[in-house]
């Protein structure tokens, strides 16, 4: 070990004592990787400094917000301004209806929008704004699938037919997730004996369309077509879990991508994060104006957020939106985006590693698999030892990817060809090893 993890050790020290596990989301801990967590004391475009002043390539962007890469000047003017005008009101403003107005142009599936603070409470809410608007209860989740940590979806299971989950956690009730069906991913005969059997009986699918939980695992066009189509013929609602893909995979989310595959193809119900606070907490859902109007005050689905559309939050949210919704912008983050997982691909195969990897607009994954995987159980057949060695190999050669295999990376806007080449570079070096 190099001595540059010192100042990140002894605060990890302290921060133990204070925090459990040191961190305050679980992933940021290295549990899966070993070795000293980053301590990350700023950030500039496409790179993050630690505590002991090492500079990093950032491919984790702060798991996906961070498209423009840090501290974009427009986004920075426009969060300063805010901050002058207050902090938070609990009264509504006109940003807040901006914003909504903003991305209900963008993605045109929906009517209208709730803003919210996290993308589990945008899940958790669709959630409860399904049930409530069908009067039925069964959710339908799947394996490898994250929506946030509420209690009726923290369920993973075995993959079993229509098997009903066991919670993932301890402190959920095995009562509260009974209503929760776990399938595996890309499975369409697994929905459609599911629907054969319960189909009166579920209110919803809850769906990551590309699955950026198991590092970056599409649903097949097929599979997404039968969701839809099951949906649609048994009076369940379709909810997009779009936190990480949407404004990321492409302007439109991957709602857009797959309607070119499958015509007219739309979720019901949207669920945003990530990107659409541009670094700040803010997250939301929406859907058509009918299964919207459940929600509380107009109808009788409760939903609610003393900071909800946080007008610093919003005004983050704002300039990202015009930052990412100018010509091209996804033309070049996707050909960056390619060019780093192409790159890889032949370093790779220079030295012989089992690699595949497939990226999307400015999302990407990699596995070291010789060939792309579509389930949860295929995800989890990669070498974790082997995975561990590339991790903390980048990490010493300054390039910062995700501590653990079942994560997604991401490319921003600030990222130079230099830097990608730099990043294959070392990973090249690496694969000599591996
Ligand atoms: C990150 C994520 C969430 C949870 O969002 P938080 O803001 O971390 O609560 C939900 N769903 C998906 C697909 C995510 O990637």
């Amino acid at each position: 070990m190099t001595t540059h993890t010192d100042l990140n050790q002894t605060l990890f020290e302290r921060a133990k004592h204070v925090i459990p596990g040191g961190v305050n989301s679980p992933v940021r801990a290295f549990r899966a990787v070993g070795g000293t967590p980053r301590f990350i004391s700023r950030a500039q475009g496409a790179y993050i400094w630690d505590a002991n002043g090492q500079k990093y390539i950032d491919y984790i962007g702060s798991w996906g917000p961070m498209i423009l890469g840090h501290g974009h000047p427009a986004v920075v003017e426009a969060v300063q301004k805010a901050v002058l005008e207050g902090f938070s009101y609990g009264a509504p403003t006109e940003r807040e209806v901006e914003l909504a107005e903003e991305i209900l142009k963008i993605m045109p599936s929906m009517d209208m929008v709730r803003l919210v603070s996290s993308g589990t409470e945008a899940g958790m809410s669709a959630i409860r704004l399904a049930r409530g608007a069908t009067g039925r209860k069964t959710i339908l989740k799947f394996e490898g699938c994250y929506h946030g940590h509420a209690d009726a979806l923290l369920v993973k299971a075995g993959s079993g037919l229509a098997t009903f989950g066991n919670p993932t956690s301890a402190g959920v009730p095995p009562e509260v997730v009974q209503h929760t069906m776990v399938l595996e991913y890309n499975n369409v005969e697994q929905i459609e004996a599911a629907f054969a059997e319960h189909g009166q009986e579920i209110a919803c699918i809850i769906i990551e369309p590309i699955a950026g939980n198991m590092n970056f695992v599409r649903a097949s066009v097929p599979f997404m077509k039968r969701c839809r189509e099951l949906c649609t013929a048994n009076g369940a609602l379709l909810i997009l879990d779009e936190v990480m893909t949407g404004f990321r995979v492409a302007l439109g989310g991957a709602q857009s991508v797959y309607a070119k595959a499958i015509p007219g193809f739309e979720p019901d119900i949207t669920v945003m994060g990530k990107v659409i606070g541009g670094g700040m907490p803010l997250a939301a859902f929406g859907a058509k104006r009918a299964v919207m109007e459940h929600l509380a005050p107009l109808g009788g689905v409760y939903q609610a957020g003393t900071l909800s559309g946080n007008p610093i939050a919003t005004a983050c949210g704002l300039a990202t939106l015009k930052e990412i919704s100018k010509p091209g912008f996804y033309d070049e983050l996707g050909r960056k985006t390619q060019s780093l997982i192409s790159g890889l691909k032949s370093a790779a195969a220079a030295e012989g590693v089992a690699f595949s990897g497939d990226s999307q607009g400015g999302m990407m994954g990699f596995f070291l698999l010789d060939t792309l995987p579509s389930t949860y159980k295929e995800v989890m057949t990669t070498d974790g030892a082997k995975f561990n060695q590339l991790f903390h190999g980048l990490l010493d050669r300054g390039v910062y990817i995700a501590p653990a295999l079942y994560e997604a990376g991401f490319v921003s806007a600030a990222h130079t060809d230099e830097d990608i080449a730099a990043s294959v570079a070392a990973a090249h070096d690496i694969f000599k090893s591996l």
